[in-house]
């Protein structure tokens, strides 16, 4: 049997109603994976293997109530979408934001489905959060939510079922308040969660890995072409632990980083940043624009988004369509040769589509920013024998999944010449692995 692109946009859309997201994402991997399957599986169509896999094999929704400081009553919704389980046990993180809903959270957790298939890890997809804003909150408020959260989601997952991690608005103290109510529900200390803290079972690299794994990605690119990262010009996006570890080790690398960016705007330093104004960054919070009272040659712009500043190489860190077609216009031609997500499906369809026909290179979050969770999946592999492995042990491996990846997509995605379409190379890479797993455990 043949799928047609065209009418499994319009049955997904017809049944995951005001989901733009979520369609977004299976436009953006099915647009090459169906070409894929008539060609070369035509009989997983008749399993309907890629409908099951827009599918969520489970998707839970409850309700947290919590005690605010002032002794009010506060009501959130959380969620975990547990997509698929073909390969391992669902994993992905917990995002904890007021824009969280269903159609955000099936969208990460199809994409994590793609991502983890491509670390070489057994690890399923999954996704979860709450539409909770820790914005302003105290650091109380914040250990009662995550209570509160936790005495739901605790009979929904396990080290060996679902393991979550974080995502915008959770770090490792939300996993240190997330893990101390699972272990007292549970009675047990184990990897329920990634993230934790090194000294309770956390991973060294752990916090850095996604923005040292999105650099990694960027040298193989720049390496199969022949070129490296020095003296390139790097425009990143966002401030937290994805902008910010990817701006250190760009820097490290002999890169110059000109932008940071928040809600609030984008900071930008035309003498790129060193060690020690990344260590300022690191203190002013949200408060990036004062960063231009010690360094005066450096500006904040309220109006502007990166993406407006000349750059060679740009590492959108922040959100989804954070970048649009407009950007990836101005991106283009002021001379941007690479692009790699170090945030998840950050650049709109349009945009992908400027980069794809001005055949700039195009790493998807999915392949560029896997590396955060293979440091999870390390972190679990730690945890399951007992051991700590050192720093050094933990980057070099995750050198060489990063380098893997590449290797997939290079395999999966070159098409004329030397050019390798990334979105398309991790798309039927990560596909195949899961489609096979669930093709060889039959109709479950
Ligand atoms: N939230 C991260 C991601 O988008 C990490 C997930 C994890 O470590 O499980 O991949």
């Amino acid at each position: 049997m043949s799928l047609d692109l065209k009418s499994f946009i319009a049955y997904v859309g017809k049944r995951n109603p005001n989901e733009p997201e979520f369609l977004q994402a299976v436009t953006e991997v099915t647009e090459d994976v169906i070409p894929y399957l008539n060609r070369h599986h035509p009989e997983w169509n008749d399993l309907k293997i890629l409908e099951r896999m827009v599918e969520p094999e489970r998707v839970i929704s409850f309700r947290i109530n919590w005690l605010n400081d002032n002794n009010e009553v506060e009501v959130n919704r959380g969620y975990r979408v547990q997509m698929n389980s073909a390969i391992g046990p669902y994993k992905g993180g917990l995002r904890f934001s007021p824009t969280v809903n269903l159609s955000i959270l099936k969208f990460l957790a199809f994409e994590q489905v793609f991502k983890n298939s491509l670390t070489g890890i057994p690890l399923g997809g999954g996704k979860g959060g709450a539409d909770f804003d820790p914005k302003g909150k105290s650091d109380n408020e914040i250990m009662r939510f995550c209570q509160s959260f936790m005495t739901e989601l605790f009979r929904h997952v396990g080290s060996e079922t679902d393991v979550p991690a974080g995502d915008i608005g959770v770090g490792e103290r939300e996993i240190g308040y997330l893990f101390g109510q699972y272990k007292r529900l549970q009675n047990a200390f184990t990897g329920v969660l990634t993230g934790k803290g090194k000294t309770w079972g956390g991973s060294n690299i752990r916090p850095e890995a996604t923005g040292y794994g999105l650099l990694y990605f960027v040298k193989e690119i720049l390496g199969h072409n022949g070129q490296q990262l020095d003296d390139k010009r790097v425009a990143i996006s966002g401030a937290g632990n994805v902008a910010y570890f990817a701006a250190q080790k760009a820097i490290d690398q002999g890169a110059t980083v000109i932008t940071l960016s928040n809600s609030t705007g984008t900071l930008y330093d035309p003498e790129g940043f060193d060690g020690d104004k990344l260590d300022l960054l690191g203190t002013l919070g949200r408060d990036l624009h004062r960063y231009t009272e010690t360094y005066p040659s450096a500006a904040f712009h309220s109006d502007k988004k990166p993406w407006s500043f000349p750059c060679d190489i740009a590492l959108p860190c922040a959100t989804q369509n954070e970048l649009d077609a407009e950007d990836a216009a101005l991106l283009v031609k002021q001379g941007c040769f690479l692009i790699a997500e170090g945030a998840n499906m950050p650049s709109t369809a349009e945009a992908i589509h400027i980069f794809q026909e001005a055949k700039v290179h195009f790493a998807p979050g999915k392949a560029a920013n896997a590396g955060g969770v293979a440091v999870s999946g390390l972190e679990m592999s730690q945890n399951w024998i007992g051991e700590q492995w050192t720093r050094e042990e933990v980057d070099r491996k995750l050198q060489a999944i990063m380098a893997r990846i590449h290797t997939t997509c290079v395999e999966y995605g070159q098409e004329d010449g030397k050019h390798v379409n990334y979105l398309k190379g991790a798309n039927i890479g990560g596909f195949i692995k899961v489609a096979s797993a669930m093709k060889a455990q039959g109709l479950v």
